[in-house]
């Protein structure tokens, strides 16, 4: 039996697929002019903001986020804009008080939102509950999202629960979201189904191609009853991005589901995207493209990217098959969570630790010890209880909703921030990046943002540079002194190292015998740890905290320092008792592994 039904489309171009091949780095400049005939297409929606552009925006692009947003709902008078939000996380690391919720969403909506796709990572519904109840307020569409993952505990009735939950909280439609690419054809066929027999709305399919799958699953999600799809237009689609937008609308043109787009529209877009993209060259990873392999250590697109630039930085890119077959081993530990932010970048860097050191839970991550307080809600499942006693000792877990603990703190963000916020977005800039939004609104007022400079086309022979955070030192030569940033460390020979220089913004490539040494001395003026009392850092990041002076006592094992790689904070300790000798680092210095950060006598 047919059924007529019209499959909407939802394209992410403007969001998800340059978070997932591109590092979230397309600009505003490159979205406004294509805009008219996005707007012509017909899409159900464009999904346009979330939390990675918005941090790429302040981090990178030296962009306001709000502005774009702005600009966005300008030139798209037609088409619904959609955001992702991540609950009580909004668009953070961190669980924030209710007023912040609610304000956050309220100039979201003002601003030009008007359907949010809410989740929570553990799909914990205490933390979206006060997001969609926002929402609903603002009278706009609030969709319920489930996170899609496989484990022993999650099964297609324990979804079913939670879509039936989140109807009775309000939700207008409900999106499956499967951030990894984990959903099979027969899977979403069972699951979309079951959840369309018992949930009388719409049900909307997101997945990532990673595994290759995603087209299939979505045509078995629509034959299920599924009624929209989340597509990216084909310049910027598969691989750990989704379905191309025109492969899709192509399948089903003709049958009862025609989703009615124009192909030869789309078509237009898609060439205009494809010029777009090759701009960006610097941020593409071979780790975008399909990999089965995700059906077993589960990874999301963004996060493999992120981790292949976090080991690329710690020249250990060959680890990196160790520690996706770590990441499963952590998450069990941790009781299943899906992975997707922040529970993909807690299990994700703590997977990194564990086999950076050849030694599990070494060192453990605040964030992870946060986890397993009940920091960030109810683990699907049992947590390892030897880890969990490692991790917080006698501390009790809190069983309650996160945000319960936490007073209005709304007044005092406004406080804090003083009057370099111009307006209530600014105050949620600096919410949502206590450190980054103060430097960003601070450089804004001075005249001074600078967007991070993008490499010239690839020519003939050159090989690509990495995206990374650049590394700059000094150089002497003849007398005359260069300022010198090293962007990427290409192909390594034996012995040999090639890596990009930019002097005056002008990549050159050379070829280095040795470069840690080089970069430890050069860059930073740091010598080499080489003593027990040495205390130095396991992974490239930021000093967030400096937690002892010259001349206190430690204990070996004390935090000395708290530093962040890959959005994550992670204790520092002294390996040996003594009296603190020197401090060569301040809050938010960029260290490396190696370097002495403090010296212990
Ligand atoms: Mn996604």
């Amino acid at each position: 039996m047919s059924q007529a039904k019209k499959i909407e489309v939802t394209d992410v171009i403007l969001r998800d697929a340059h978070q997932s091949l591109i590092a979230t780095r397309m600009r505003t400049e490159d979205m406004l002019p294509i805009c008219d005939k996005l707007d012509q297409v017909g899409y159900w929606s464009l999904e346009v903001w979330g939390g990675a552009t918005f941090d790429a925006c302040v981090r990178f692009l030296k962009e306001d986020p709000w502005e774009r947003l702005r600009q966005l709902r300008k030139a798209l008078p037609n088409t619904r804009l959609q955001m992702l939000l991540r609950g009580q996380n909004l668009l953070g690391y961190r669980h924030y008080a209710d007023d912040v919720v609610e304000a956050f969403v309220q100039k979201a909506a003002e601003n030009g939102i008007d359907v949010f796709r809410v989740f929570d990572a553990l799909n914990d519904l205490r933390n979206i509950e006060t997001a969609m109840k926002a929402v609903k307020k603002a009278g706009k569409h609030a969709q319920g999202t489930i996170c899609y993952t496989t484990s022993p505990v999650h099964t297609p009735a324990l979804f079913v629960q939670q879509a039936k939950d989140m109807k009775a909280m309000g939700a207008d439609s409900i999106a499956i979201k499967d951030m990894a690419g984990l959903l099979t054809p027969y899977a979403t066929y069972e699951l979309v189904k079951a959840i369309k027999a018992e949930v009388d709305l719409p049900l909307v399919v997101h997945s990532h191609s990673t595994s290759g799958l995603a087209p299939l699953c979505q045509l078995k999600a629509i034959e299920a009853g599924a009624d929209r799809i989340d597509t990216a237009i084909s310049s910027f689609a598969s691989g750990t991005s989704h379905p191309a937008t025109e492969s899709q609308v192509a399948a089903l043109q003709g049958t009862d589901y025609d989703t009615g787009l124009d192909l030869e529209l789309l078509n237009e877009i898609a060439d205009y995207f494809r010029e777009v993209r090759k701009k960006y060259h610097q941020f593409e990873s071979e780790f975008t493209r399909e990999d089965v392999s995700v059906q077993i250590n589960q990874v999301p697109g963004g996060m493999m990217s992120n981790l292949a630039n976090q080991l690329k930085e710690q020249n250990a890119l060959d680890r990196i098959r160790d520690v996706f077959a770590e990441i499963p081993r952590v998450r069990e530990d941790l009781g299943y969570p899906p992975l997707v932010t922040p529970t993909s970048q807690i299990v994700g860097t703590q997977a990194v630790y564990n086999v950076l050191a050849d030694q599990r839970y070494k060192t453990i991550t605040n964030e992870v010890k946060r986890y397993l307080q009940g920091g960030y809600g109810r683990p699907p499942a049992e947590v390892n209880a030897e880890l969990q006693k490692k991790a917080i000792g006698n501390e009790s877990v809190h069983e309650g909703r996160p945000a319960d603990r936490l007073s209005p703190e709304l007044n005092k963000l406004r406080e804090d921030i003083g009057r370099i916020a111009k307006c209530e977005e600014d105050v949620l800039t600096y919410a949502m990046f206590p450190d980054l939004g103060r430097e960003f609104l601070q450089q804004r007022a001075d005249g001074t943002l600078k967007p991070e400079e993008l490499l010239p086309a690839e020519q003939g022979g050159k090989g690509r540079m990495s995206a990374g955070v650049a590394t700059e030192f000094r150089i002497d030569v003849h007398g005359e002194s260069y300022e010198v940033a090293v962007t990427g460390v290409g192909d390594s020979g034996a012995g040999k190292r090639k890596l990009y220089l930019s002097l005056d913004g002008m990549p050159e490539e050379v070829v280095f015998e040795s470069l840690n040494e080089y970069v430890a001395e050069g860059g930073s003026g740091r010598k080499r740890a080489s003593e027990p009392g040495h205390v130095t850092t396991a992974m490239p990041g930021n000093v967030v905290d400096v937690l002892v002076k010259e001349g206190d006592a430690v204990t070996a094992g004390q935090a000395v320092l708290v530093t962040e790689a890959m959005k994550m904070e992670t204790e520092v300790h002294a390996n040996v008792a003594g009296t603190v000798q020197a401090v060569h680092v301040a809050k938010g210095d960029r260290v490396t592994p190696g370097e002495i950060l403090i010296e212990i006598a």
